[in-house]
């Protein structure tokens, strides 16, 4: 079944060279992905369509009008019904959000899918938001100029789970996250680099030895380094649901870790 994408935006241009190149570009095609978009401006009304207006209370910049907003939402809501689909969940962007995981991304590509709401200005109406979002999604603790960028980033974290997207189906399993942690480095021909000032770099040998359990223990031993040294939240996380082996824990306590 699809993933269905309603995306609510002033700048849908922004969306199109997306959906025709690299691998998630089979989603598309395949429309394994439904992405959809609605033109924010398209439902504000008068002469100059507005989107925004300033502030109640003062302060700088704009804030996003709540009834062109409604209006999108109530054109989505009737295409979804029309299309015989349900009724699908309100997901706003917005740095106040709950940071994006590799779980949520999981969870959404095996779901109907999502209305997608981007941000622009100073943010939304907080009165849209209590009465229509069900989900605020944060992308970090940074700032962006719109949530075009963050709906982005869903739609392609989305595409690429999508059966037949990656030529390799095992592939998306060895990526970082999807078992709790940090993916191991990779490695690719020439086996020995000469670098142009001169050094030489060899691939690690266990990676030339053919030996399928080993390599596999390598990969695993490289993956909880990296993850105990730069994300040691994780580990703790994968730990408290059971995920780490005796053998693991054995490698981290030698590593003192
Ligand atoms: N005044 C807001 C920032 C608005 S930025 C604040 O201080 O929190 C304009 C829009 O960009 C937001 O409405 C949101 O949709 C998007 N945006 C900016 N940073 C984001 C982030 N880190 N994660 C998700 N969306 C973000």
């Amino acid at each position: 079944m699809a993933v269905r994408f309603d995306v609510i935006t002033l700048f849908p241009e922004l969306f199109a060279p997306f959906q025709t190149i690299g691998v998630t570009r089979r989603a598309f095609d395949s429309k394994a992905v439904d992405l959809r978009l609605w033109p924010l401006r398209d439902f504000a009304e008068g002469v100059y369509r507005r989107v925004d207006d300033r502030p109640f209370g003062g302060g700088p910049g704009m804030v996003m009008l709540v009834e062109p907003l409604v209006r999108a939402l109530q054109a989505i809501r009737a295409d979804q019904q029309a299309q015989g689909g349900e009724r699908l969940p309100v997901v706003l962007f917005s740095p106040a959000g709950r940071p994006l995981t590799q779980s949520r991304v999981e969870s959404l590509a095996s779901s109907p899918g999502a209305v997608l709401l981007c941000g622009r200005y100073e943010g939304v109406d907080q009165r849209f938001i209590d009465a229509y979002v069900d989900e605020e999604l944060s992308m970090g603790d940074y700032v962006l100029s719109g949530g075009e960028l963050p709906a982005l980033t869903l739609i392609d974290a989305v595409a690429r789970l999508q059966p037949g997207v990656l030529h390799d189906a095992a592939s998306h399993e060895q990526d970082s996250f999807s078992d709790g942690l940090l993916d191991c480095p990779h490695f690719s021909r020439p086996e020995v680099l000469t670098l142009p000032e001169g050094s030489e770099a060899a691939v690690p040998p266990v990676l030339m030895s053919g030996h399928h359990g080993r390599i596999a223990q390598w990969r695993r031993e490289q993956q909880l380094r990296i993850t105990a040294q730069r994300r040691p939240d994780l580990i703790e996380a994968a730990r408290a649901r059971g995920e780490l082996s005796q053998q693991d824990e054995h490698f981290l306590s030698d590593l003192g870790l």
